[in-house]
């Protein structure tokens, strides 16, 4: 700890995001960068606490202390050096967790000005890469034992490399065109740019992993162990009546294509899906929706409305239901709400609406969400006043993934990420891959 009263003296300095007029026409990442000056005296604001509960609260165990002290004194090798003892990609932490290491931070609690070590992993990391002090490894020995990871996103990539690292030769099959799962096709490129990816994935590949790619993955028996990563494919529907009109979509049918179009790729008038000059309803209240807010702006959206069956979060900092240092279940507003939109809660969607075949409004109802007449359970939802309609050419459907079920698979499988666990978050993702590399170790080093 360099600076023992920084945190006395300096106040948290956040990025912020591109000005609204500038960035709602491209797709160029939103969050701009602090410059070196700026980025040092915040990370001296750290105070190398005695119980670093950032460390405790990041899935990754990441030593935020011992990480923003190298920064602070300008030792970005050994900055990233420690912050990739435990991520391996913090380039794609640093631009899209929600740090729940920031929300767990003691100046969190005392005055609600946690350190920025999300932007700061960001800042370590693209130093490190223009420094060059990320190389392939060239003095990688093979062991003779083969992987199949079975996914690229966060948490196939995270078991391959750390598995590659280990000396097993690695090949990752996945379906799509490229890898990154969820990273490369759910999170918009204003949130992450894809050639972040692509720079990582190069390393891997000059490194020794195989990736495949338009490939599933079927012979268990040719490898000594297999790893699924396959993340949640199953969105959850919403089967009222007018669910097959033209225009009622899942969330990732829009945010996958418009980031392929990005890429390159050609989609027939039939195919695209597009919110250019519609009223777009999103239905769900959560993060995907929200990347559906800021897509449909920058295709040139007539409107946005985004409606949530559950209540209005809290607003403040503080989460009465959730006390620091655990995640505050908060009201969230994000890049994409600043951009415009209606966002109302406590609505529960009847019908879809439409004419021809093509949808033109969905009818809506406000409820109240009532204690159980048992006094414990779930509440109950109860109907408020009369329905409505809400205009919409374009309905986006955003309410999370199932979990998915797994049969039993043999004793060389190890299933990991969003695919045991449930849709969840890149950081425990990543997390999840580097616990199943670890059991694929300990494994295969008992055959
Ligand atoms: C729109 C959206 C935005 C999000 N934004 C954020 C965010 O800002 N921050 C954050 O922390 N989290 C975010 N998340 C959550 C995060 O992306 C996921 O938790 C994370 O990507 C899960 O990683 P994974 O590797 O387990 O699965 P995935 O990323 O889903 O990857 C699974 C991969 O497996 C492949 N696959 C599936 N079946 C097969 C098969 N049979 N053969 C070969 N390949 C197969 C898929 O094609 C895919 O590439 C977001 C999620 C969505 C949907
Ligand atoms: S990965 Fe996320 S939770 Fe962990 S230190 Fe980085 S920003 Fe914080």
């Amino acid at each position: 700890m360099g600076n023992q009263k920084a945190f006395l003296e300096i106040h948290r300095q956040e990025a912020g995001y591109r000005p609204l007029h500038d960035r709602i026409h491209d797709y160029g990442e939103v969050e701009q960068t602090l410059n070196t000056r700026e980025r040092k005296q915040q990370a001296s604001r750290c105070m190398d606490c005695g119980v670093p509960f950032c460390h405790w609260a990041c899935p990754l165990g990441n030593k935020a202390p011992e990480w923003n002290d190298a920064l602070y004194k300008g030792d970005w090798e050994l900055a990233y050096r420690l912050l990739s003892a435990t991520n391996p990609f913090p380039e794609f932490t640093g631009r899209i967790c929600p740090a729940l290491c920031e929300k767990a931070c003691v100046l969190n609690r005392f005055n609600h000005e946690p350190t920025t070590n999300r932007e700061d992993e960001c800042a370590i990391t693209e130093m490190a890469f223009a420094e060059g002090f990320i190389v392939p490894r060239t003095d990688i020995r093979r062991n003779g034992r083969t992987v199949a990871v079975v996914g690229s996103g966060p948490a196939g990539l995270a078991a391959a490399n750390a598995l590659n690292q280990m000396g097993y030769t690695v090949t990752v099959f996945e379906k799509n065109e490229a890898a990154g799962g969820l990273l490369r096709y759910g999170i918009p490129n204003f949130k992450l740019n894809k050639k972040i990816i692509d720079r990582r994935i190069s390393i891997m590949e000059q490194e020794g992993i195989v990736f495949k790619y338009n490939s599933e993955f079927s012979d268990y028996s040719e490898y000594s162990a297999v790893v699924l990563a396959t993340g949640t494919p199953t969105a959850r529907d919403l089967k009222v009546p007018g669910r097959n009109l033209k225009g009622v979509h899942f969330a990732l049918e829009l945010l996958s294509q418009q980031n392929r179009v990005l890429a390159g790729m050609d989609f027939s008038k039939e195919e695209r899906i597009t919110a250019k000059g519609k009223d777009v309803l999103v239905i769900g209240g959560g993060d995907t929706g929200s990347d559906c807010i800021g897509t449909a702006h920058r295709q040139g959206c007539k409107s946005v409305t985004q409606i949530e069956i559950m209540p209005r979060p809290v607003e403040g900092p503080d989460d009465p239901q959730n006390p620091w240092p655990a995640w505050p279940r908060t009201l969230k507003t994000t890049s994409s709400h600043e951009e415009g939109c209606t966002r109302r809660w406590n609505i529960n969607t009847l019908e879809f609406l439409g004419e021809n075949g093509n949808l033109t409004g969905v009818m809506v109802q406000e409820i109240d969400w009532k204690p159980a007449s048992s006094g414990g359970g779930r509440p109950v939802m109860v109907e408020k006043g009369e329905p409505e309609i809400i205009k919409a050419e374009l309905v986006l459907l955003a309410m999370g993934f199932l979990k998915p079920e797994h049969p039993q698979y043999p004793a060389n499988v190890f299933v990991c990420g969003d695919a045991a666990n449930g849709a969840s978050l890149v950081v425990r993702a990543i997390a999840s891959g580097l616990q199943a590399a670890r059991n694929v170790h300990e494994y295969l080093s008992k055959q």
